[in-house]
């Protein structure tokens, strides 16, 4: 089944081609900040046809511009006592609806472009969520693995000591992503308050009995599942009796293992950068929450499954493959859950040749712009990021909320606000790919809806 959508697969438009040169001649050597706005503008023509307000209002130049970005240097001394640098960074990008709000990410491959791109990408994801919450992105190119308790909070504190003049409860909140866990969030947290004397809701992703929500380390694996049973649902299907291909090990591929399994499904795969586990048997609860020990605990390598489980395999990453053959196992769905490009136009292919008809994606931009074509073209139930993972940002945001009433909600309720939040960005997905002639195209949907609102929020605002 084939979809009309307003992008062209096949090629640019002329509006895209212009607009693309000038955002790549202002930002050479941003890769992949280039390929977030190209995927974005390449779903707005026909929404800049029938709204030229937003032409002469140059929204799309103006969005394509953080309002602020910063780098800083960060000092630190390790177990050895040598003196180590890194570079930290925060980039506000846009606070059209909201304060900025988004995560941050400590992995040596962090550098300006893909801070950008994150950046950019939470602008539209959080106006999908519903929530007031403008977009930003921070992190550093520090790398926690490897690293001792002592190591990783002399790093947060110095991270801090600098990050904490510019953020505020009512300015710019982040929260955690790669490498930025509960462990860090904490030590961050800590340093804030000590530097500015206040307890404030200055971070998400907080520990419960500090200012914490019931299911945020679960919300973005969870949400990621509530935006694929949304999609299955259209057609009829449910998880039942599904199997489900996982990458990643970390906070979003565990609990997207943990909600699949509680809705019928079985996952059969799980990586981390060293390679993949396969487990034709299921990685079920028992064994998850051994995957969990080993990963948020004891900070192994999931190579260790297969010593623990016998009729598991381990296949090591071969860096010199030009495809993962992870995603060449038979399976209907497929969860994208740890970085940025791990599915380039052939495993795209090959995720399609065996048998994938969803792919809801928990990483940020997991999907090649080829990779993406190629799900758009043979018309799968595929959920783009700023869609299917906004849950973790969604309960970070009532998070936010719970802290300015000094309320903790119970975890029912939070799970059922959650759910209900991933059924209406699912709406909106369809409604704006109905409304704008892309019928079934989640990504034009998601695109399309993000924008109007944020693009609507600039305009009224004024020219800032
Ligand atoms: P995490 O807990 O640090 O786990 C990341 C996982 O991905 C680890 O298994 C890691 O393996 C693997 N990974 C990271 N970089 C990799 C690379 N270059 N090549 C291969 N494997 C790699 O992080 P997370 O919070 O789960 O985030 C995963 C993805 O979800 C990211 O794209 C993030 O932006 C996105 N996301 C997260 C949230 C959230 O609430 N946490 C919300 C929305 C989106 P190693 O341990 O070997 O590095």
């Amino acid at each position: 089944m084939t979809t009309t959508c307003c992008r062209s697969t096949s090629s640019d438009s002329q509006f895209v081609q212009d607009f693309m040169g000038g955002v790549s001649k202002r930002n050479p050597h941003e890769p992949e900040f280039l390929q977030a706005v190209h995927e974005v503008v390449s779903s707005l023509e026909g929404v800049l046809q029938s709204k030229t307000q937003y032409v002469s209002g140059n929204i799309l130049q103006r969005l394509v511009e953080p309002e602020r970005a910063f780098q800083f240097r960060v000092p630190w001394v390790n177990d050895a006592g040598e003196v180590k640098v890194n570079r930290g960074y925060r980039i506000e990008f846009n606070s059209a609806i909201g304060p900025y709000k988004g995560g941050l990410r400590f992995h040596p491959s962090v550098n300006l472009s893909i801070l950008k791109f994150l950046g950019f990408e939470q602008i539209f994801k959080n106006s999908l969520t519903t929530l007031p919450m403008g977009g930003g992105k921070g992190g550093a190119d520090f790398d926690p693995k490897g690293k001792s308790d002592g190591e990783v909070m002399r790093f947060c504190q110095s991270f801090m000591s600098e990050l904490f003049r510019h953020i505020g409860p009512d300015t710019d909140i982040p929260a955690g992503d790669i490498g930025v866990g509960g462990r860090e969030i904490g030590y961050m947290f800590g340093e804030y308050k000590k530097l500015t004397n206040t307890f404030v809701g200055v971070l998400t992703g907080r520990g419960l009995g500090w200012g914490g929500s019931l299911i945020r380390p679960e919300a973005t694996g969870y949400g990621c599942v509530y935006f694929a049973a949304e999609m299955l649902a259209t057609r009829g299907e449910t998880f039942e009796g599904k199997k489900c291909l996982v990458s990643g090990s970390g906070n979003v591929a565990q609990y997207t293992c943990e909600k699949i399994n509680e809705l019928g499904g079985k996952v059969v795969t799980l990586s981390d950068s060293s390679g993949w586990i396969f487990d034709g048997d299921g990685i079920t609860a028992d064994k998850l929450a051994w995957v969990m020990d080993l990963k948020n605990n004891r900070r192994g390598r999931i190579s260790e499954y297969v010593s623990q489980f016998t009729g598991a395999e381990f296949n090591k990453r071969d860096e010199l493959l030009d495809h993962n053959p992870m995603w060449a196992v038979d399976a209907d769905c497929a969860f994208p859950s740890a970085t940025q490009n791990e599915i380039n136009a052939t495993d795209a292919e090959n995720l399609l040749r065996n048998g994938v008809s969803v792919v809801s994606e928990g990483a940020n931009m997991p999907t090649t712009a080829e990779a993406q074509n190629v799900f758009i073209d043979a018309g799968i139930l595929y959920g783009p990021a700023k869609a299917a993972n906004a849950g973790g940002v969604a309960v970070s945001g009532l998070e936010m909320a719970q802290a300015s009433q000094r309320l903790f909600w119970p975890r029912e309720e939070v799970d059922g606000k959650l759910r209900h939040i991933m059924s209406q960005i699912h709406k909106k997905c369809v409604d704006a790919s109905k409304e704008f002639g892309c019928e079934g195209n989640y990504v034009d949907g998601a695109n399309i809806s993000g924008f109007i609102k944020v693009a609507d929020a600039m305009m009224a605002q004024g020219i800032v």
